[in-house]
């Protein structure tokens, strides 16, 4: 058991696009019209699976999925219990420790929610499909989460999978929220290589979700994390480093191609993170990483 039972859980942080259909036949081109491929931070390099224009289409409507969130995700043991539940879970426990943490600096912290989506969906970045991966989109400022990938993490990527992996997968994606409103994801992160901009940005989101997993239990969610658990963290860091990634997919490792970090770094920083629970150990702008 990971959340407390007996926490509730806020559904209003979730935005349920399951059962919305995309568009029949996806108008990939369509003259060049809705083409807005902006920088969408994604959670693993490799080829994902690039961010198109194609759309939904005009007057689709919202499924049952969020009046069924609503009542069906209500406290920390529908989280114990159910993969939508728990990633709500997540979210509200992460959106908490970083409202705690700028209320701290004297800032305030703007919400972000999550779209669960099936399929196919649009975003702020273009269309998004299962392929692409859990992405955060500055532009709408919202993260993108496709529950499918939790599996391709286990079968593709070679993750264990536990809760956790979920956890650290949904607090990255925060960290880059927490970039946006830090005013530190700039344009450049398209820098690639294992020094580069975008490697940094995104080794600094993965400390992030360690600051949070660190404090993750003064949040009121959740139960403190076992050594187990914060293994599934690391072990999901791992299985999306770009060595790896590379590696499975071509059989070679290019360093001058990297975005994400390997899967030592990403293990690295995420630790520095948990082990340290200060966002302000988190500078992988400067020095080595
Ligand atoms: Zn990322």
């Amino acid at each position: 058991m990971t959340f407390n039972p007996n926490a509730s859980l806020d559904p209003g942080q979730i935005t349920d696009r399951r059962g919305m259909r995309g568009g029949g036949g996806l108008a990939i081109g369509g003259g060049g019209i809705g083409i807005v491929l902006l920088i969408a931070y994604i959670l693993l390099g490799g080829n994902p699976g690039d961010l198109g224009g194609a759309g939904l289409q005009p007057g689709a409507v919202e499924g049952p999925g969020s009046s069924a969130l609503a009542t069906e995700c209500k406290t920390g043991q529908n989280a114990n219990e159910r993969d939508d539940c728990r990633i709500l879970g997540y979210v509200n426990s992460i959106q908490a420790f970083w409202k705690d943490r700028f209320a701290a600096s004297g800032e305030t912290y703007s919400p972000a929610n999550t779209v669960l989506f099936s399929g196919v969906t649009s975003s702020g970045c273009g269309t998004a499909s299962s392929s692409t991966g859990p992405f955060y989109c500055p532009p709408d400022q919202l993260v993108y989460i496709d529950l499918d990938f939790f599996k391709e993490l286990r079968s593709r990527f070679g993750a264990s999978g536990g809760s956790l992996a979920q956890g650290y997968v949904v607090a990255h994606e925060y960290g880059h929220h927490v970039q946006d409103l830090l005013g530190t994801l700039k344009s450049g992160a398209n820098d690639q290589g294992a020094e580069g901009r975008s490697v940094r940005t995104e080794l600094q989101a993965d400390c992030f979700a360690g600051v949070w997993a660190n404090h993750a239990a003064a949040t009121g969610y959740l139960q403190p994390f076992t050594s187990e658990q914060i293994a599934d963290g690391l072990d999901a860091a791992a299985a999306v480093g770009d060595d790896r990634i590379q590696q499975s997919a071509t059989g070679e490792v290019d360093p001058d191609s990297w975005t994400h970090g390997s899967s030592a770094q990403r293990q690295q920083w995420f630790t520095t993170g948990y082990q340290g629970g200060d966002p302000n150990g988190c500078d992988t702008f400067k020095g080595n990483i």
